[in-house]
């Protein structure tokens, strides 16, 4: 199922992330993703395994125009000839001569530089090197003031959110400007038992699936992008696996009550990382 973005490009609504897999294993874990049939990938350059994911995709035979690619330029290079430079590196790393997702991975408030970085992935843009543009970890108040400076809408925000912290006003605000929602941490990271709490048992138990697919499921109905890891090749059949059921409104609702501000990564307004 494919969600259709403020630029009128089209994006997966189901990927797999690759935070975290080792470099090393990173063309195999990919290249199993992409045969269970997984056609999004989101990676970063700060992950380290770039190369690995692009020889999984030089690999598999796949047409380029079947694939969406997302990468993300690290706070260390925001900037203007250092983004242009990290996206050069990203894309030989890649093995790509385009990315169909960039993204800035944090707003980084401190360094006050997103807007400057902004305006090169524009032009990123408009040079066909990154055919969608966005942003990550950015609240209201950074999007306020780059959507003031700049002539493109982000495309897309990639955030923290999971049923413990189902990031309610947030993504409001970002229906209302026509930013798409991704979620990272999709299932919480495993740092809760968000799978062992009855909405979520309990809704997987009445459909027959595991917890990881009823909170898959979640947020897929409530419109989201959402990519969740795993190194195993069963879990990543199972949480592909989502779209022969529906949960009920009463189910969706139970599973919304779970939301009681569980932040599992660094609050964007104070990360320095
Ligand atoms: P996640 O919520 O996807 O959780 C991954 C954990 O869940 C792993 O420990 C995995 O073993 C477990 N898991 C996966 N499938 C399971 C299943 N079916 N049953 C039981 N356990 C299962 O966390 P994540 O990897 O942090 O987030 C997903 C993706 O989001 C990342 O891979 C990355 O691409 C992206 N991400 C982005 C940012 C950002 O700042 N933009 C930060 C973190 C992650």
């Amino acid at each position: 199922m494919d969600i259709t973005l403020n630029d009128g490009k089209t994006i997966p609504q189901l990927g797999f992330g690759v935070f975290q897999v080792d470099p090393d294993e990173t063309e195999r874990i990919v290249s199993d993703a992409l045969e269970v049939g997984y056609r999004h990938i989101d990676t970063a350059a700060i992950y380290g395994n770039e190369v690995g994911v692009g020889r999984a995709i030089a690999a598999s035979g796949i047409p380029r125009e079947e694939l969406f690619i997302t990468t993300k330029l690290w706070n260390s290079d925001q900037g203007t000839q250092s983004a242009f430079d990290a996206m050069d590196l990203s894309l030989a790393k890649l093995g790509l001569d385009h990315v169909d997702l960039y993204l800035i991975h944090w707003p980084r408030p401190d360094l006050d530089r997103y807007i400057e970085t902004w305006h090169v992935f524009e032009q990123l843009q408009e040079r066909g090197l990154a055919t969608s543009i966005g942003v990550s970890n950015f609240h209201e108040n950074h999007l306020d003031r780059l959507i003031a400076a700049s002539s493109v809408v982000p495309a897309v925000d990639q955030i923290e959110l999971h049923p413990g912290f189902a990031q309610g006003p947030l993504r409001e605000y970002l229906a209302g400007k026509g930013i798409a929602t991704e979620a990272w941490g999709p299932l919480g990271q495993g740092k809760y038992d968000l799978f062992g709490m009855s909405p979520v048992a309990d809704a997987a138990a009445a459909h027959g699936v595991t917890p990881a697919q009823a909170v898959i499921r979640w947020h897929l109905q409530h419109g989201i992008i959402v990519f969740p890891k795993t190194n195993s090749r069963e879990r990543m059949a199972e949480n592909f696996d989502v779209f022969g059921f529906e949960l009920t409104d009463a189910e969706m609702a139970a599973i919304d009550g779970l939301d009681q501000g569980l932040r599992v990564g660094s609050n964007p307004d104070t990360a320095t990382f």
